[in-house]
């Protein structure tokens, strides 16, 4: 019936429009067979090759590598006439960044003048009236951005978008000829080259193109696995941190360009999915036109796909709500901003089984793919007139909304730590968010915290940074900066009718998932750990513009010591230069006690540096890594202390050593665990580190190592993998002075039974024992073993297992509290932040000023408190009235109960070494950096400070 309608459509509007702007409507192709053919767009351009004359075979039957795919592209782009090509950077294996502008030749000669329309178009503040606005849209292009193969090993996306470049290339099709006419096609090939360079030198060695899920080319191992980047991090989440250079690189293109309309092109599902999205969708979007725009392109897609009866799915899973992703992200930014999957390829190769006996193939995934490319492509020039004037009233709209919102401006005062201060701007700055700093002291008389608590009157000093939210970003501003974004009520009261449900199953019976996609929370000032305030006043302020990368100021050197340099943990800086200074082999101490010098109190942790314990180059050294690091030293020239007990020369002054540290790498790990570990050790704290496997951990002198540190991890894994022999080995360790580190499953792990490394056990793990009977773990919330696994049911974003709510491992059976009675396991909270209380007397905590923590809390492993132990980070309030809560979902009658005393980070003593559990990732993507400073205390103090309390 559809085909007919089509068939009589073409018959109808088969009139060759000339192609004008303003006109609305491309002209329709003639029906196409129903079987796809790569080439059944022509006419051809013939001096365009095709990819496969290049490449020797044809789409679908082998995977491209990026050295090949630049000789394709090299191969198309010398004789297109509709091709520009930037080099946005490389990548950290030296690959080549390109972002492609495919448009008719017309417009290719005035890209400079188009990118201006862009510009005024979106700067509201650039008055134009209805006439103005209109004349403008009639003479620009639409801006239509696809990306390809973020994840790597999406293979399917990656050949995708080789092909969508050669049709747009060398097709002579209307349709495509048209559309070229009213839209720049910008084209990012792939976003994650070194990913994707991992997973096919692998794949192509050995796929045969076997059908069965559990032929060997089907197996997914760790360090093939090309989801991520180079660095482990998964670059469909970092769009809210920024950490990543192929993350920066395109943000800048995009924000340079500022598209309408974004494809990001991902695999692999159970069939197509396009939107309209799932629920929920940020709030910070303006919800009617978004989805109207969703559903026009959806159904442009439909269209295409249904002339081939192709199968598809829309408004299930991928919601838009975190902003870090592709699709959230440039819609925050005006655009129209959408993931498509396509079903096979990736961990599916060449070819695989269907539960029908069918087959989807590499090649299939491909055409797919380019045909909602395409079609995506059409729908914008059709619909180009309506979405520009669309983005033009996103920003009118933002900046309307921003001046008259409950919030207009958030407050930052000057940072503690400045360095952190200069990364946090740097995120706004890359969003394009315009930054403001008081130029006199101001007094702002309605002030809220991030804490609930009263609104009070508080004065800000001069060198306040101040966003003002009446801005053209103000939407990406407030996403990014706000406590929280509210969900969908009816996404939310699904989850409770479907916990309901699920409470009242019995054990075996199988259980509704939990639809959370990732994380709940991401504010970036508790993130940062940045003080940060709001207000809803309006009132002029004396501010200035900051422009630029914002770089604070440097201290001056300090003089030349007699008998000491003093300088504290309370910033970033002071920990890298106390590092720094043992890696050149001086020797630096650190006051276990708080610290009376130059005539004030420094705090515990206090670094110390001795003139008459170091070489006579000590002077210059401190001098020059002070100023390039950015950090206050105090020069002493006596150890004489005015009062209390603690002074330089003070037994309580324990020697550092240079931090000798393995890092787990490999199965059990989590992938991005490891990532996020190695970026903080070695990017913000400037730590170096020998990656190792289970196996050489199992083999290796761990003597030589101060240091261990487990990355999350599947805490059965890590059994099974370590056995008993390594869990000997590394007790015997930690006795002779080592430091075992723990993070989430690892510190799962250590916690169990047979391990008895703390006193601390998992809260609800016999509850779960005696459900279960035994039976293989249905709550294993951290990773699973393999890189990928878990992603079956959430494949294109599908996290790595630990990031998922309910992901394909199932829900666990949850507390009986519907009858009643208390709840006593955990449901998995899905990344929310929640306040710890922080033990300020213990060497974990050096740096740390403040007595609460707000923490990324995920997943449902909880920790009961250690009876042997410290619990530096413990889930309490001083008013047991006060929510643990700051932001995010909990579960309500069980996450704050079951949470509530459990800790968050344990140290256990036990020799001469310790054992310190991380319940939650610090650093977690890089976003959250308040918790860092906890795991670089664990390697540079903890070796140090053996059976020494810290509390006087
Ligand atoms: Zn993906």
């Amino acid at each position: 019936m559809r085909f007919s309608l089509y068939v009589f459509l073409v018959l109808a509007l088969s009139v060759s429009f000339p192609s004008l702007f303003g006109q609305t409507r491309v002209t329709p192709r003639a029906a196409e067979p129903r079987e796809f053919d790569f080439y059944n767009r022509g006419p051809w351009r013939a001096t365009i090759p095709r990819p496969a004359t290049v490449l020797g075979y044809e789409p679908g039957s082998f995977h491209t590598t990026y050295g090949n795919y630049e000789k394709v592209l090299r191969a198309m782009a010398e004789k297109s006439d509709r091709l520009r090509t930037f080099e946005l950077g490389k990548t950290p294996e030296y690959r080549t960044l390109y972002l492609h502008a495919v448009s008719s030749p017309a417009n290719l000669a005035r890209l400079e003048e188009i990118r201006t329309h862009h510009r005024r178009l979106a700067d509201p503040r650039v008055r134009l009236s209805d006439a103005e606005r209109d004349s403008l849209i009639a003479k620009t292009p639409l801006i239509v951005w696809f990306s390809y193969a973020i994840h790597g090993d999406e293979s399917a996306a990656f050949e995708a978008g080789m092909h969508v470049l050669y049709q747009l290339l060398a097709s002579e099709d209307a349709a495509i000829t048209e559309a070229l006419e009213r839209v720049v096609v910008l084209i990012n090939p792939c976003q994650n080259p070194d990913g994707h360079e991992r997973f096919v030198a692998w794949y192509n060695t050995h796929g045969i193109g076997r059908p069965e899920p559990f032929a060997w080319e089907k197996e997914n191992h760790w360090n093939v696995s090309g989801r991520y980047n180079h660095f482990y991090f998964d670059l469909n989440r970092d769009m809210i941190a920024l950490s990543q250079v192929e993350s920066q690189t395109a943000a800048a293109a995009f924000r340079e360009w500022r598209p309408q309309v974004v494809a990001d092109h991902h695999g692999e599902t159970p069939s197509y999915f396009f939107p309209p999205a799932a629920l929920p969708i940020n709030h910070n979007l303006p919800r009617a036109d978004y989805e109207r725009w969703l559903d026009t392109f959806g159904r442009g897609n439909a269209r295409a796909f249904d002339r081939y009866g192709w199968m598809y799915f829309v408004r299930d899973t991928f919601d838009v709500f975190y902003p870090g992703y592709w699709d959230s992200w440039p819609s925050l930014h005006g655009a129209t901003g959408m993931t498509y999957e396509t079903e096979g390829g990736g961990h599916r190769g060449f070819r695989d089984r269907r539960d029908d006996e069918t087959e989807v193939t590499l090649r299939e995934s491909i055409a797919m793919h380019v045909t909602a490319s395409l079609a995506t492509l059409e729908t914008a020039a059709e619909h180009r007139v309506r979405r520009l004037q669309d983005f033009r009233q996103f920003f009118v709209d933002a900046l309307r909304d921003g001046a008259s919102g409950a919030v207009r401006r958030y407050v930052f005062p000057p940072a503690a730590d400045p360095g952190r201060m200069a990364r946090f701007l740097d995120i706004l700055n890359r969003n394009g968010i315009e930054i403001e700093r008081t130029t006199a002291p101001i007094a702002v008389t309605e002030s809220f915290d991030y804490f609930g608590n009263a609104p009070i009157k508080r004065d800000f000093p001069v060198g306040t940074v101040v966003v003002d939210l009446a801005q053209p970003q103000g939407r990406v501003a407030k996403a990014l900066l706000e406590l929280e974004s509210p969900q969908d009520a009816e996404f939310l009261l699904r989850q409770e009718e479907k916990r309901q449900r699920n409470e009242k199953r019995g054990k075996k019976a199988p259980k509704d998932e939990y639809e959370f996609y990732d994380f709940t929370a991401w504010s970036l000032p508790l993130a940062f750990g940045v003080d940060a305030y709001w207000t809803a006043e309006s009132a002029a302020w004396p501010t200035e513009k900051l422009t630029g990368v914002w770089k604070p100021e440097s201290p001056a050197a300090p003089a030349e010591a007699n008998t000491a340099y003093v300088f504290t943990p309370e910033t970033e800086g002071g920990y890298r230069l106390a590092l720094a200074l043992l890696n050149d082999g001086y020797r630096v101490a650190a006051a276990t006690r708080p610290l009376r010098a130059a005539g004030r109190t420094f705090p515990r942790g206090t670094f110390v540096v001795r003139v008459d314990r170091n070489a006579r180059s000590l002077h210059a050294q401190v001098a020059a890594l002070a100023k390039s690091i950015g950090v206050t030293v105090t020069p002493l020239d006596t150890a004489y202390t005015d009062e209390g007990i603690t002074g330089v020369g003070s037994g309580a002054v324990v020697s550092l050593q240079r931090p000798q540290i393995a890092l787990l790498v490999g199965s059990p790990t989590r992938p991005t665990s490891y990532g996020t570990l190695r970026a903080v050790l070695e990017k913000i704290y400037g730590l170096d580190f020998v990656p190792v496997s289970v196996a050489a951990l199992r083999t290796m002198r761990l003597g030589d190592f101060s240091s261990v540190i487990l990355p999350d991890g599947s805490a059965s894994g890590y059994a099974e993998s370590l056995g008993e022999e390594g869990v000997a080995k590394l007790k015997a360790w930690v006795e002779q002075g080592g430091t075992l580190i723990a993070v989430g499953g690892a510190a799962e792990f250590v916690a169990g039974k047979d391990v008895e490394l703390t006193t601390a056990t998992i809260v609800g793990r016999d509850e779960e024992t005696e459900e279960t009977d035994g039976e293989a773990k249905g709550v294993e919330t951290t990773a699973p073993v393999s890189p990928t696994a878990g992603e079956a049911a959430h494949p294109a974003r599908a996290t790595d297992g630990g990031e998922l709510v309910a992901g394909s491992t199932g829900v666990p059976s949850t507390p009986k509290d519907s009858t009643g009675k208390p709840p006593v396991k955990p449901l998995p909270v899905p990344g929310a932040i929640l306040r710890a209380q922080v033990d300020r007397f213990h060497f974990l905590s050096f740096g740390i000023e403040q007595d609460s923590l707000p923490l990324l809390v995920e997943g449902d492993t909880f920790f009961t408190a250690s009876k042997t132990g410290t619990n530096v980070l413990t889930f309490e309030t001083p008013d047991p009235a006060t929510p643990l809560r700051v932001a995010g979902f909990v579960w309500k009658d069980n996450t704050e109960i079951l949470l509530r005393g459990t800790a968050a980070l344990i140290e256990e003593p036990l020799g001469d070494g310790h054992v310190v559990l991380f319940a939650n990732e610090p650093g977690q993507r890089l976003i959250w950096h308040a918790t860092t400073p906890l795991l670089i205390n664990a390697v540079l103090y903890g070796p140090a400070i053996n059976h020494i309390a810290t509390g006087y």
